[in-house]
This record gives structure tokens, C-alpha cells and sequence, in this order.
């Protein structure tokens, strides 16, 4: 046993010729349409048009999603190199990318036929924008409080509440939603909430403020108010899957359920982010002399970027063993995602102050580009459930290995 898993080959990462091929390709596109836009995404904190349709036509909104429902294909690998590729130079065009998912994740995991033939292709195809609205002002980490409420009404679910951080809530044109449609049971405080699919020209959904927050510039979350909002009944996710017999109810398990599978895409971009910041780091150190020296000659500065050459290697390496056991649909994702997500957001943070300390004045001169990193990296640590929410997902997932 090579613990806390079973089998050293346990540790297998299940890589192809075609995945290189593929980051290749979204290098380019990231290189060659991205990096350019960058300061303007910067200082306009708007993604251009052009971007989103040179990526509609290189499919790079349906990947990882079946091709039965207008995807590239099912290969949450492929979706780990896009996250990481896309990160590398742009994160806000990969959290984009992240926020449709976590619309598709949970339509393709509960919803009926005709919900995903009705709501996937148009976000696998880039046509339409989606969003995941669970979070409220009183309730981020602890999912079971939300107070947002659904009351059936006829044919009709009536919802009221706001939710807030909301990422592509601006151009979304369909919403999951979570809502409170009974009160918790006794010692089942989570039970009693339950996801919908809300489509924006509802009556009664509106978009609210935008969020100015430090990072991911290009892509602001927004607040969404649901204001006696009416909600069809064939819109409530309502297929069982795995341990969610009744989804009804269960809507709690379903959000859990898309993080964990969401997760690994918020470690990608660590990882992106990482590496962006290390290359960036190491091309400084060699053309930049202080003393008649190239700073990577002294220790202070070469152990640094050793450091991130480490840590970016473990996170990679962490980050696509998780995505492996994805693909095998293994128990043991669920602790290997936690734990990439929790390394490699951490390093892309450490990482990315490195590299403002080896720019010295030029790390924080925004004309350089180096600062962005951090900035965008403090918000991986804290979305899709902070590193501190992972962490006890890790020691839950552990002990229960213990049994
Ligand atoms: C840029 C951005 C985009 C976002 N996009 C979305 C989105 O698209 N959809 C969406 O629904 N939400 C989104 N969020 C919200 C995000 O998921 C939450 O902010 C996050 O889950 C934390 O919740 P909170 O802000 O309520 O913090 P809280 O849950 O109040 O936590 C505050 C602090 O306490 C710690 N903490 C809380 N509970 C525990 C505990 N039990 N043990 C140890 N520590 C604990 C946390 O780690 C944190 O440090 C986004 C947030 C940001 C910043």
C-alpha cells in the first residue's frame, strides 16, 4: 500500500500524442490572439469580440463535453491543457471557459434529455454563455445556508433571492441556480435545496452590480437578483445520478457534485499561471545586470526560480494525475483534485511574488505585466472553494480511506 492509495501504479498519468497536439494548438491561439489583446483586456477589463469568435471557430468552448451535444469530446485531459495553455497568458479567458462548465457540468450530470439537447450545444458551440450562481451574500463556503427561495406555483417554480460574485454573469444568457425549496430535515441541514436551469429572459432575473475585484480583469463577476423569478417546473434538475436518488431536494449534492469535477480546472490554471510567471522570472534574470552580473548569478535569485521550477512540477504533475483518475471515473479524483487544486493555486500565488520580487520595480509597474499574476492568483485560492474548504475536503477524504 502506498498510502493513502493502494497500488503504486495508482500513480499512472495517462498522457497521448494527440494531447500534445492539441496544447500546441492552443498555445497558438493563446499567443497569437490573446497575448496581444492583453493590456487592452487590462485596462478595458472587457474580453474583444475577436477573441471569442476565432475560439468559437477553434472549438474551444465545447471541450471535455460530448460530441453528442455539439463538444469536442468527452477528455477532461484536454480541458486541464486549455484551462493551463489559456491561463498561461490570459486567466480571465480560461475562467470564462470555467464558468461555462460549471453550467454544463451539472445539466449533463442531472439533467434530462431534453435539457441538455436543449441547453448544451449552444455553450459547447460558444453560440450562448452560461453561468453557476450559487453563492450569496451570506453564503459562500457554506452552501447549506443559502437563503434564496423557490415555492412551487402551479406549473411554476417562483424564486427570490441574490446571488452574488457571479463570473460571466454579464453575458450569460442561462443560469444554474440553487434555491431552497423545503426546510432541512433534522440533522440534514443541507436537504432542502434544489437546482434549476434559469434562462435569463425569465420574467423577474436580473443582473445587478458588477464586482470590481483586484483580478481576473475581462471577466467580472456580476450580482444576480431573482426577483419573482418564474422558473418552469421542466427546468429543476431532476435526473438521478450516483448517490442522488431524488435530486429534488438534493440540489446541495449536485453543487458538491460539480465542484469536485470543476475543481481540476481551477488547479490548470494555477498551473498556467505558474509557469507564465517562472518563464517570465527566468528570462529577466539572465538579461538583467546589477553589479556587472546577471541576477541569476546570485543564490537569492537562482533558488527562487529553482523554488518555482519545483513547485510548478509537482503541481503539474498533481494536477494531471487527478485528471487521469477523472477519466477513470476512480473514488481517490475526488482527494486528487483537492489536493491539485490546493498546491497548485498556492504555488501560482508563492510563485507569482517571486517574480515581482526578481523584476524588482518593474514587478509592480503595470506596463510590465508581471503583477496581474498575483492578482489573479489570490482569486484561484479563494473560488470554487477556498483552499481552506479544500483542505478539509482533504482530511474528510483521508479518514474515510482510513475505514
Ligand atoms: C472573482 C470571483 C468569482 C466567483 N465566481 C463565482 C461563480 O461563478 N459562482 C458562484 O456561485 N460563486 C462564485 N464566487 C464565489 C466564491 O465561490 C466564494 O467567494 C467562495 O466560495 C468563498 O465564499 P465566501 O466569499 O462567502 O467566504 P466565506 O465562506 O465567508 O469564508 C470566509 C473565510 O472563512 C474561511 N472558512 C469558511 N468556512 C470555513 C470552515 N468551515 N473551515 C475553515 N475555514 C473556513 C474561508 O476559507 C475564508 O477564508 C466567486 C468569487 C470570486 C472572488
Amino acid at each position: 500500500m502506498v498510502f493513502p492509495f493502494n497500488d503504486i501504479t495508482d500513480f499512472n498519468i495517462s498522457l497521448r500524442p494527440e494531447h500534445e497536439l492539441f496544447r500546441k494548438s492552443v498555445r497558438k491561439f493563446a499567443e497569437d490572439i490573446l497575448e496581444p489583446l492583453v493590456p487592452e483586456i487590462e485596462r478595458s477589463g472587457e474580453i474583444p469580440e475577436i477573441v471569442f469568435d476565432k475560439a468559437r471557430e477553434a472549438g474551444l468552448f465545447g471541450v471535455g463535453v460530448p460530441e453528442e451535444y455539439g463538444g469536442q469530446g468527452e477528455d477532461i485531459i484536454s480541458y486541464v491543457i486549455l484551462k493551463e495553455e489559456l491561463a498561461r497568458v490570459c486567466p480571465a479567458f480560461s475562467a470564462l471557459i470555467g464558468a461555462n462548465h460549471l453550467f454544463m457540468i451539472p445539466v449533463l450530470l442531472f439533467g434530462n434529455e431534453e435539457q441538455k439537447r436543449k441547453y448544451i450545444p449552444p455553450v459547447a458551440r460558444g453560440e450562448k454563455f452560461a453561468a453557476h450562481a450559487n453563492t450569496e451574500p451570506c453564503c459562500g463556503s457554506d452552501i447549506a445556508g443559502i437563503q434564496t427561495t423557490a415555492t412551487l406555483e402551479g406549473n411554476k417554480y417562483i424564486i427570490n433571492g441574490r446571488k452574488i460574485f457571479i463570473t460571466n454573469a454579464g453575458k450569460a444568457d442561462y443560469f444554474f441556480v440553487t434555491a431552497r425549496t423545503s426546510p432541512p430535515k433534522e440533522g440534514k441541514r443541507w436537504w432542502g435545496i434544489t437546482a434549476f436551469i434559469v434562462e435569463k429572459s425569465f420574467p423577474g432575473v436580473k443582473i445587478g452590480s458588477k464586482f470590481d475585484v483586484i483580478g481576473l480583469n475581462g471577466e467580472h463577476p456580476y450580482e444576480v437578483i431573482l426577483d419573482n423569478a418564474e422558473v418552469p417546473i421542466e427546468n429543476v434538475l431532476n435526473t438521478p445520478y450516483k448517490n442522488v436518488r431524488d435530486p429534488v431536494n438534493e440540489g446541495f449534492k449536485i453543487a458538491l457534485i460539480t465542484y469536485d469535477r470543476s475543481r481540476i480546472g481551477i488547479a490548470a490554471q494555477g498551473v498556467g499561471i505558474a509557469e507564465a510567471v517562472l518563464e517570465k522570472a527566468l528570462k529577466y534574470s539572465l538579461e538583467r545586470h546589477t553589479f556587472g552580473q546577471p541576477i541569476i548569478s546570485y543564490q537569492g535569485i537562482s533558488f527562487k526560480i529553482a523554488d518555482m521550477l519545483i513547485n510548478l512540477q509537482a503541481a503539474r504533475l498533481l494536477t494531471y494525475w487527478a485528471a487521469t483518475l477523472a477519466i477513470q471515473d476512480r473514488e481517490e479524483y475526488i482527494l486528487a483534485a483537492s489536493l491539485a487544486k490546493t498546491l497548485a493555486t498556492e504555488v501560482a500565488e508563492k510563485s507569482a511574488l517571486y517574480a515581482i520580487k526578481i523584476h524588482g520595480g518593474l514587478g509592480v509597474d503595470k506596463e510590465v505585466g508581471i503583477e496581474r499574476y498575483l492578482r489573479d492568483a489570490v482569486i484561484t485560492t479563494i473560488y470554487e472553494g477556498t483552499n481552506d474548504i479544500q483542505r478539509l475536503t482533504i482530511i474528510r477524504q483521508l479518514l474515510k480511506r482510513l475505514k
